[in-house]
């Protein structure tokens, strides 16, 4: 399946000059929902996962069916204030502004086997953030898995070391 097929590109989305990746043409369609989450899911199934962490909101809709599917359970990563437990945070830069994430202290175990899964890796900011909050958690980041990668934004160049995969890149 030609995954680019059901992405739409908007144009001056959010800003001037930035083309949208819209993943939402893909998420309405069934099959080529499930058959992404499956090609993702081929992709990681060789490595020893305990957990998926995804960054909101969209690292939810890729990070939990993919948790589904091999069976673990999923961590949900937040912008800072919206979880309701103890958290540890960090600060993030993004393609384009600036934020904090947040991740329950509690929701990983030293030592476990983390894959983060998000829709897009652009700058890697995100990304670099999330893996800042496992590890200060004791967690092991086994790879990271995306719909879409724009590889002129280099993000993988900031993840260096990281097993990257990813189903479509720009
Ligand atoms: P990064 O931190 O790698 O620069 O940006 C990736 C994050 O920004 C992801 O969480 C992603 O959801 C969001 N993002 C940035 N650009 C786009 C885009 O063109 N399309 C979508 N769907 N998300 C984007």
């Amino acid at each position: 399946m030609n995954f680019k097929d059901y992405i739409r590109v908007i144009p001056d989305f959010p800003q001037p000059g930035i083309r949208f990746k819209d993943i939402t043409t893909l998420l309405k369609d069934g099959p080529a929902y499930r058959a992404a989450i499956d090609s993702l899911k081929e992709m990681v199934k060789e490595k020893e996962i305990d957990l998926i962490a995804g960054p909101e909101a969209r690292g939810f809709v890729v990070g939990a069916p993919l948790a589904i599917a091999l069976g673990v359970g999923f961590v949900p990563i937040r912008k800072s204030g919206k979880l309701p437990g103890n958290t540890v945070e960090a600060a993030y830069d993004l393609e384009y502004g600036k934020d904090r994430l947040a991740i329950h202290s509690d929701s990983i175990q030293p030592g476990q086997k983390i894959l983060i899964a998000d829709d897009l890796l652009a700058t890697g900011g995100t990304i670099a953030t999330s893996i800042d909050l496992i590890t200060k958690l004791g967690g092991e980041i086994v790879g990271a898995a995306f719909l879409i990668e724009l590889s002129y934004l280099s993000g993988r160049d900031k993840l260096s070391g990281l097993d990257v995969v990813s189903l479509v890149t720009y």
